[in-house]
């Protein structure tokens, strides 16, 4: 055999050594494309597509279904299927439950690349959208039309962290056979139990607390008996799959979820009360604290918190002011997404399509990471000197 041939032909892959298997406490990472057929016979059951085993890279390789099983369990969920983001796991849901000449009902405090998402893409494909109060309950029945057919919920939704009255939603919904979708990353599975509040599809951002370490994209939509026939159809029409690197990464996140999500909660907590306490704060946004307005919400739906929350100030500070806040901060880094094990910061106004008592108001978010809590308190008191309530006649103060 010439040496071209020899290490093409080369195929052991030791998953036995001396006779004895080779057993990790980890998968392991399955990656391909091909996946090979035993037999001329399995090949041509794949051709009339009644092979029952994997027959592409786009089947769903192992790794990929060792995560996907992990999540549905936890979630509760009939079905799970991964996405190679949070994103896309979410058009790909829209898409799934929809068609042209269809209306959508979307929550107004949604992630805004799904509202970007709505009206961009989805418009071009005649589905129409609208978008309803963030804090909604019971009202939805006054959104709903004819051709409803999703409702879109997030909760606490992205920034300004109002709570949806969840089972009063679908209750609604189900009456009227429309679809409810749950993005579910904020709480996790471990804090909110979306198919026991009557939701249909629950979605994770596995990218944030799932993975935990800011170093993967990844997605998950999980859905309930009802829907999992047409889901799995729409999923391998569409040939979606998820990288089987990212899948091992996110099933070893799982391991550790519910120890980091703990940290995170009591950290956020410890540092949100503290935040009331100081005197340039005007309003901390947490649904934990007893004063933010859907607080009954939450205790009644969610069993803990997690470690992303907001909160405003007394005056509104031109950017250049802001940065003397922001800038300054030596534990927290200033970046998109969260749950990772790192304190970041974001600062901006965010637009609403309906009545909002933030309009026009600068919302800084928080990711409280794994750090040490009075680490933290102490790098935002260092931050916040930098501010000042001068100018008094432009504030005000109760
Ligand atoms: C980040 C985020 C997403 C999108 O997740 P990616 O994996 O970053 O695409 C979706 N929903 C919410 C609430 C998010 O915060």
């Amino acid at each position: 055999m010439k040496n071209s041939t020899k290490p093409i032909k080369f195929n052991e892959n030791f998953k036995e050594v001396n006779g004895k298997s080779v057993e990790t406490i980890n998968p392991p990472i399955y990656s391909g494309s091909t996946v090979l057929f035993e037999s001329f016979d399995d090949l041509s059951m794949a051709n009339t597509g009644k092979y029952q085993g994997v027959c592409y890279g786009t089947d769903r390789l192992p790794t990929q279904r060792a995560f996907e099983e992990a999540l549905r369990e936890l979630e509760g969920a009939f079905m799970t299927r991964a996405f190679q983001s949070g994103i896309s796991a979410i058009s790909n849901a829209l898409m799934a439950f929809t068609q042209s000449g269809d209306h959508i009902l979307v929550c107004d405090n949604v992630y805004g690349p799904t509202a970007r998402f709505c009206t961009k893409i989805l418009s071009r494909y005649s589905i129409e959208v609208t978008y309803f109060p963030a804090a909604i309950g019971a009202e939805i029945k006054n959104y709903i039309q004819t051709n409803t057919k999703v409702i879109f919920l997030e909760s606490p939704g992205s920034n300004t962290f109002e709570i949806q009255d969840i089972p009063a939603v679908t209750r609604i919904a189900q009456e009227h056979e429309i679809v409810t979708i749950l993005d579910n990353t904020w709480a996790t599975p471990l804090y909110l139990h979306p198919f026991d509040l009557g939701i249909d599809i629950s979605i994770q951002s596995v990218t944030k607390y799932i993975s935990g370490h800011s170093d993967l994209l990844l997605g998950t939509v999980s859905v309930n008996q009802r829907y999992a026939e047409h889901f799995e159809d729409y999923y391998r029409s569409m040939e979606i799959y998820a990288s089987a690197q990212d899948c091992y990464l996110a099933l070893r996140g799982l391991k550790t979820l519910h120890v980091r999500l703990k940290q995170h909660e009591q950290s956020a907590l410890k540092i949100a009360q503290w935040l009331k306490s100081m005197p340039l704060v005007e309003q901390v946004i947490h649904p934990a604290l007893d004063e933010h307005p859907q607080h009954d919400l939450w205790q009644r739906d969610f069993s803990g918190s997690s470690g992303l929350f907001a909160f405003t100030l007394k005056k509104e500070y031109s950017n250049q002011e802001l940065a003397k806040f922001i800038d300054a901060l030596q534990l927290f880094a200033i970046g998109y997404s969260w749950g990772g094990f790192k304190s970041l910061i974001t600062a901006g106004k965010y637009r609403r399509n309906t009545d909002s008592e933030y309009t026009d108001k600068t919302i800084i978010r928080l990711n409280i990471g794994l750090e040490d809590s009075e680490d933290l308190i102490q790098d935002l008191t260092q931050g916040l000197d930098n501010l000042s309530l001068d100018n008094p006649a432009s504030i005000s103060i109760d």
